[in-house]
């Protein structure tokens, strides 16, 4: 069965950056996703299109086909003070955030300087190029249920 939009695909994959680095990976054939409903990042749903079980692929996606660019505008200096005291301020720290449009973010603590926290609120993957080795596992039709939703249900099913 070819992966066209409405089917879903099971798959296994191993996501590096350009330096060979891994940054995700899963290979027991637990990620599905309900192709062409916009639940993968375009440039690898672009890439799986027309494929069939047991292909394997190899694509290195850009940024703009992925996570976006990274935006130096979404990178702020805040003061100290704006913390809540109980908080300890640190490097790699995450906690959520609304954009200038009201849109929930996760924005990360970057650098402590001089009284003052630079927070980015840009995706982790922002900017990064992804290589991708990709194992479509499994295609099959979606269930009625499954389109309404938008998403993959588990092998039994679900009702949120
Ligand atoms: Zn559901």
């Amino acid at each position: 069965m070819q992966l066209t939009k409405n089917k879903v695909a099971v798959l296994n994959f191993t996501l590096k950056n350009k330096d060979g680095e891994i940054i995700d990976e899963t290979n027991d054939g637990t990620f599905t996703y309900l192709h062409g409903a916009r639940n993968l990042i375009s440039g690898l749903e672009n890439a799986l299109e027309n494929k069939q079980a047991g292909d394997k692929i190899s694509v290195v996606i850009e940024p703009k086909d992925a996570y976006g660019e990274h935006d130096q505008e979404k990178v702020e200096r805040v003061p100290l003070d704006m913390f809540p005291p109980e908080v300890e301020i640190r490097e790699g720290l995450q906690f959520d955030s609304e954009s200038a449009d009201g849109e929930p973010i996760v924005v990360t603590v970057i650098e402590i300087d001089a009284g003052e926290v630079v927070v980015d609120g840009n995706h982790s993957m922002a900017g990064v190029e992804l290589h991708f080795d990709v194992e479509l596992v499994e295609v099959r039709e979606a269930t009625a249920q499954e389109l309404e939703h938008g998403h993959v249900h588990g092998p039994h099913g679900h009702d949120h």
